[in-house]
């Protein structure tokens, strides 16, 4: 991911030479000369560098006069890369919910720091990263429960909780019921 560092305009250039599908979205080109402007990983042939100008967005490019390539179709390029981010970390988050959480490796498998981590999580959803682990995990264990042979302990364990009470804080927390209530009820609050 190379998303949140500034880009200079020479990496930018090598991109564009390179035709590197990562920086797609990140910055598009605009030649000059043809009045065209392009994705960094169009395979269309390497413009002469003095020609080429870049432009944070399509939006901008079409504004400054230039016409979207029918090769790459740079105009229809939607990207969010913070959603992206967010749903990486949710597919991780959702692979090892019942692990230790840990936001420090997360955060740099995705190229982040854990502040801006935490930061996206608040703004796209309406939990922090741990928050949403938790959430994950009191799912996971509400339909434990509701199966009705496992312990509560097992449970508690095999959905990432530390201790039993931690899980009854957090269970109690998210459904406003004990596990133990939940339990008896077999799904049905
Ligand atoms: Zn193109």
């Amino acid at each position: 991911m190379k998303n949140y560092k500034i880009i200079s305009d020479y990496q930018k250039w090598q991109a564009v030479v390179s035709c590197d599908r990562d920086y797609d979205g990140t910055f598009f080109y605009g030649v000059k000369t043809t009045r065209i402007f392009c994705r960094p990983s169009c395979k269309s042939k390497t413009p002469i560098q003095d020609n080429v100008v870049f432009f944070d967005n399509a939006a901008t490019a079409i504004e400054s006069g230039f016409r979207p390539c029918k090769r790459c179709c740079p105009d229809n390029i939607v990207f969010e890369p913070e959603l992206e981010v967010i749903k990486k970390a949710k597919d991780i988050f959702n692979a090892t919910y019942n692990m230790q959480a840990n936001l420090d490796y997360v955060s740099r498998q995705l190229g982040v720091s854990i502040n801006h981590l935490i930061k996206l999580f608040k703004q796209h959803t309406e939990f922090t990263p741990i928050q949403y682990i938790t959430k994950i995990r009191v799912d996971k264990a509400k339909e434990l429960l509701k199966q009705g042979d496992i312990s509560i302990l097992e449970i508690a364990l095999a959905t990432g909780f530390k201790s039993l009470s931690n899980f009854y804080k957090c269970f109690k927390d998210k459904t406003g019921y004990t596990p133990c209530e939940y339990k008896k009820s077999r799904g049905e609050l």
